[in-house]
């Protein structure tokens, strides 16, 4: 091969601070790197299965999906080979010089959080897989030739610090072959021995035949295919690692075997904690569908609907067909008897929980809840199962204890007709709002919606057990009149306070009124009825930049010393003193609910005030 034809890439910037990290800082697990190269051969080999359905144009058709691992304990080195997907020039290029998945750009960021001794365990969860081998070698030598008829073979070559070399090769066996030479410090790696052991940590269930020479030590097992009484616990924790990509037990899980209307086998695990990935990142590959043990697909969005997406495991169904694109499986109709299904046992799960293991329903509550509860949303059928399943903190219990609607409605008072809840982004803002005042005085239990998504999910609920949910925030709420029908004010004063209070405020409010929910603060401002939650509003203030808040309703409580006070220095003619006040009253207000958009006059009223205050 002529020098010319070699071609040099620099790795990018971000690429060689990970390439540090991952030599410098996973020292500690350097095993670690077969369980990566053998996970990338058996993505290779899933893709080429995959391939093979739709194209007849592939080299070598008929040649057996194995990995095959050569040892040389004299010179201490290893190789690799996949008959899979292979890669073009493109792909080393871009799949393996770069760093393409934000799920990667995540996982430099998790490390440079940690500081001290990173978590080895998020390799394999953000997918910085391959380079995980410059940890026990210096150089390493790729050989790929692309399965599509015709394609050209090529060399990757790098030391894994500054750059790679590409150049053609004269490789004519489909797939990839990875080489190299074990660091001295490691070479106790080229040993069978020390290989095997490590396979059998890592690779047990991969699908594929592991050979090292020609001995072949993978099991293949499909664990779902066993019955559920030969399945021990620490196969089932190990498949469980393997499949989440978590190194924690899960919270629990599910084996079934169905049979009937349609047929299937699954594992489900429901995890401890969240991963890193949670929201939005595609490359969380933990819900694996096969059709009879080969694999189809692992992003699959059908088999279980969105809501229940922290679900990890295994689905395999022969009812599903495999030559079929995805469109068409996903239109299939095993497909939506096998969501239904396993949504259902899902459910049934969550319930035996929240019935008989709180603690455990509430862990599972607190890490998935968000996503849980959008399912009153999307999911019809199931909209009243997932309402009971609903938990709220409320202005009547202990902090970190939490009530069903069921509950709730069973507390009431007989007079009680409605249920009340307050919104905002912290227990601490919820719990001191002068709206909460009337209910903590008279008893009344009032839920607290902490979570962001309350908001979108308990409008849907509407009522339960026929009582409406209203937010104590908005005016259309029953509230007896009683505290305040002590106030020593006659009428004619109250409508003069109010005439005031509306000409100083003009059109920044909706109106003004006396309150009856008040009882140690002096206003609070209220949503009229066409109004949104304040939270929602803030929610889509947000989301569109346009969205005008609706106005408010300032509600007065009379028989506050404040407010008795500004009516004595409005009779005594003090306007400019009372308009002040009024002023700040009501901006107090805006500030508590979040919406103080200008802080300056406020703080030079206040100023005032306490100038005024100070005086000698
Ligand atoms: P990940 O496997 O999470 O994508 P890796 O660093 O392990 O991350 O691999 C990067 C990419 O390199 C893979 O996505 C794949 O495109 C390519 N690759 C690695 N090993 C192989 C292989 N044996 N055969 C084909 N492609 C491979
Ligand atoms: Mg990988």
């Amino acid at each position: 091969m002529s020098n010319q034809s070699v071609e040099k890439y620099e790795f990018k910037a971000d690429m060689k601070q990970l390439l540090h990290i991952i030599v410098h800082s996973l020292y500690t697990h350097p095993e670690i790197f077969l369980r990566e190269l053998i996970s990338n051969a058996s993505d290779a080999l899933n893709k080429l299965r995959i391939f093979r359905l739709t194209n007849s144009d592939i080299i070598s058709p008929e040649e057996e999906l194995k990995i095959t691992i050569q040892l040389d304990k004299e010179n201490s080195t290893f190789s690799i080979e996949d008959t899979g997907i292979g890669m073009t020039k493109d792909d080393l290029i871009y799949q393996l010089g770069t760093i393409a998945s934000s799920g990667t750009l995540n996982f430099i960021q998790k490390l440079k959080e940690q500081k001290g001794q990173p978590d080895v365990n998020l390799i394999g969860q953000f997918g910085v897989g391959f380079y995980s081998v410059f940890m026990v070698t210096d150089e390493v030598t790729i050989e790929t030739l692309y399965a599509e008829s015709g394609s050209t073979a090529w060399k990757w070559v790098s030391n894994g610090t500054e750059d790679f070399l590409i150049s053609p090769s004269d490789r004519n066996k489909r797939g990839t072959k990875i080489s190299f030479k074990f660091k001295e410090e490691y070479k106790e790696f080229a040993e069978e021995w020390k290989i095997k052991e490590i396979l059998n940590k890592y690779s047990n269930f991969v699908d594929f035949p592991i050979y090292i020479g020609n001995e072949r030590v993978n099991k293949v097992e499909a664990l779902w295919h066993k019955k559920k009484e030969e399945v021990s616990d620490e196969e089932l924790f190990e498949f469980y690692k393997f499949i989440a990509g978590d190194y924690q037990q899960p919270l629990g899980h599910l084996f079934l075997n169905i049979e009937g209307n349609v047929n299937f086998k699954a594992i489900l695990f429901i995890p401890q904690t969240p991963p890193n990935t949670l929201f939005g990142d595609l490359r969380d590959k933990t819900l694996h569908l096969y059709s009879n043990k080969v694999f189809i697909r692992d992003d699959d969005k059908d088999i279980l609907p969105e809501y229940l997406r922290f679900v990890k495991g295994v689905v395999d169904s022969e009812d599903i067909p495999l030559n079929v694109s995805r469109e068409v499986a996903q239109s299939s109709p095993a497909m939506a008897k096998i969501r239904n299904v396993l949504t259902t046992r899902i459910l049934n799960l969550l319930e035996e929980w929240a019935q008989n293991d709180k603690e455990k329903y509430y862990k599972f509550y607190k890490n998935f809840g968000s996503i849980f509860k959008t399912g009153i949303n999307t999911d019809f059928s199931n909209k009243n199962r997932i309402i009971e399943l609903l938990r709220f903190e409320t202005s009547s219990l202990p902090r970190g204890e939490m009530t069903s609607l069921k509950e709730y409605v069973s507390r009431m008072k007989p007079d009680q007709t409605e249920i009340y809840y307050i919104s905002g982004p912290h227990l601490d803002i919820v719990e001191k709002n002068p709206n909460l005042e009337y209910f903590k005085k008279n008893n009344i239990e009032v839920l607290f919606l902490t979570d962001t998504i309350d908001i979108f999910t308990i409008p849907y609920v509407r009522e339960y057990e026929g009582k409406a949910l209203k937010s104590i925030e908005k005016a259309d709420i029953k509230i007896e009149s009683n505290s305040n029908d002590e106030t020593k004010i006659s009428q004619e004063q109250k409508d003069k306070l109010i005439a005031k209070f509306k000409q100083v405020l003009g059109d920044k409010v909706e109106n003004v009124v006396p309150s009856s929910r008040l009882v140690d603060s002096p206003v609070t401002l209220v949503v009229g009825e066409q109004g949104l939650d304040p939270q929602l509003e803030k929610m889509m203030q947000v989301l569109d930049k346009d969205f005008t808040v609706s106005k408010r309703i300032l509600e007065i409580n009379l028989s506050h010393p404040i407010i008795n006070n500004l009516l004595r220095k409005l009779e005594n003619g003090n306007e400019a003193l009372v308009n002040d006040a009024i002023h700040q009253l009501y901006e107090g207000a805006l500030l508590i609910e979040g919406y103080m958009k200008n802080p300056v006059d406020f703080v030079k009223r206040m100023n005032r005030f306490i100038e005024e205050a100070t005086k000698i």
